[in-house]
């Protein structure tokens, strides 16, 4: 029988549930995840005992009311967790729980799938010890351990002082903490983020707290590399007023903000159009999160906008869902909820320029620092491959000739510095060279998957 879908139990498909059940529909809401929160109010695994309250602070009573949200909604949609959706097509979603195959047919599907880190090639990232700032953040909270004993945190991202400060709370020594971003980029992004004082006020803290705890944080650093034989043991970088300086370490966090997880949307046929603000590639919707053809998207999915943010284009997309239902929905909350959303919009185009994705690095990476770690495609192979071959084509020419983003991630972590990295050697924007197209599986499936009978 046809179906409301949800992918994505977080904040954004949580609140599209939420809309949908108080009027009636029961949804299916599929995730991945063994528990629903999402990634930044993830729940530790069972028995360990990891106090959430202190680790998120002063943003723990919406964790706790979204958990309790959910609980109280959980009867009223068919969740299935643990089951990841590997393909949208012709009005089915393909799924995967255990080794068993199902095709679940839609007649609207919300996606609500989040976003993951965003990374630019450092000589020495794929060295053991080496990790995301997610990463980093999954372990803590996932499975309450740490990446190492002395940590780097570096890159440029609202989640490095948030992660580095957690891992301060759990007694990690910090080396350093190394923002990317100069700090007069971050005062000229002041007026934006000035759009929602408190999360601004919120992030002003974190930073204090860590400079109290006597954690050095340099502003404006150039990575230039992880050092290590068989594990990281140091990274080395050049300070603002260009001196180079070596920090010994046994991990390393970094990342460079996030990436929109884009590909279920593009294999359900909806467009996607290039961001210059957030140098990608999203989905192409209306206001509510509307795609066309029973298709919407919400949350960080649908632009890197936080939880918050992510709550509230949850509800819209469920209101605009049930509207072209013929089903009357509260106008006045949906214009409220816009305008909120707005804010959010603006904060974050503040925060894109707080904690910049460093796309002019793309044309210095050296040739022989792996780009696509699944495939062992280089920035070399990369520039060669789109110099000779290009012409008036696209990123997809580089992957069929050197197979980058054909991997196991799919491209999910390499496609956005491919995509740098391929246009800084053509000298043509970024926009132009295009994005790697979504693949079904869009993550990987074991050879021992089977359909279900
Ligand atoms: C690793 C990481 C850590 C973060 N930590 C923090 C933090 O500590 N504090 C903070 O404020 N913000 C954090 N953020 C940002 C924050 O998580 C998001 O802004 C917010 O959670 C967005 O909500 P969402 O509902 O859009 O997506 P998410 O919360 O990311 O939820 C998306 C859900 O979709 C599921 N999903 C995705 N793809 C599939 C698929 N193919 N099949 C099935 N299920 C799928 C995922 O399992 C996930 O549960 C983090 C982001 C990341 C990527």
């Amino acid at each position: 029988m046809p179906e409301i879908v949800i992918v994505g139990a977080g904040p954004a498909g949580i609140a599209a549930a939420e809309v949908l059940v108080e009027r009636g529909e029961r949804p299916v809401v599929l995730d991945e995840s063994r528990r629903a929160g999402g990634q930044g109010y993830r729940t530790p695994a069972p028995g360990l005992a990891l106090d959430m309250g202190a680790l998120l602070g002063s943003e723990s009573g919406k964790y706790r009311s979204l958990h309790d949200r959910f609980a109280a909604l959980r009867d009223r949609v068919d969740y299935r967790p643990e089951t990841l959706v590997w393909n949208v097509s012709e009005g089915e979603v393909f799924t995967l729980s255990g080794d068993v195959i199902h095709a679940v047919r839609y007649d609207a599907l919300i996606l609500a799938t989040g976003a993951v880190d965003r990374v630019m090639p450092v000589r020495g990232w794929q060295l053991p010890g080496v990790y995301t700032l997610g990463g980093a953040q999954v372990m803590l909270k996932d499975q309450g351990c740490l990446i190492g004993k002395r940590v780097v945190f570096c890159g440029s991202s609202p989640l490095l002082y948030l992660a580095a400060l957690q891992y301060r709370m759990m007694d990690a020594e910090i080396a350093a903490v190394l923002d990317t971003t100069p700090f007069a980029q971050k005062l000229a992004a002041l007026p934006k983020l000035a759009a929602h004082p408190p999360t601004m006020i919120r992030g002003l803290k974190y930073l204090w707290k860590l400079r109290q705890d006597g954690v050095s944080v340099r502003h404006g650093a150039r990575l230039l590399d992880f050092t290590g034989r068989d594990g990281v043991e140091g990274v080395r970088y050049r300070d603002a007023a260009g001196a180079e300086h070596s920090l010994p370490c046994d991990a390393v966090a970094f990342g460079f903000g996030l990436r929109s997880e884009t590909q279920l949307a593009d294999l359900a046929g909806c467009d996607l159009a290039y961001d210059p603000v957030f140098r990608q590639f999203l989905p192409k919707s209306d206001a509510d999160g509307r795609c066309g053809n029973g298709v919407y998207v919400a949350g960080d999915g649908a632009t890197i906008g936080g939880a918050d943010a992510a709550e509230l284009s949850g509800r819209l997309a469920g209101y605009a869902l049930l509207a072209d239902r013929g089903v009357a929905v509260p106008e006045e909350e949906i214009a409220r909820l816009r305008s909120e959303l707005g804010r959010y919009r603006r904060f974050q185009q503040g925060l894109a320029t707080a904690f910049a994705w460093p796309s002019s690095w793309a044309g210095e990476i050296a040739a022989d620092v792996a780009v696509c770690r699944c495939e062992g495609v280089t920035a070399g192979m990369l520039r060669k491959t789109a110099r000779a071959e290009f012409g008036g084509k696209e990123i997809n020419r580089a992957k069929a000739l050197t197979r980058v983003g054909m991997g196991r991630c799919q491209g999910r972590f390499c496609s956005l510095a491919a995509g740098e990295i391929a246009a800084a050697a053509i000298g043509r924007p970024q926009a132009e060279v295009g994005r790697l197209r979504g693949q079904a599986p869009v993550k990987p499936l074991p050879m021992s998957a089977r359909l279900a009978e």
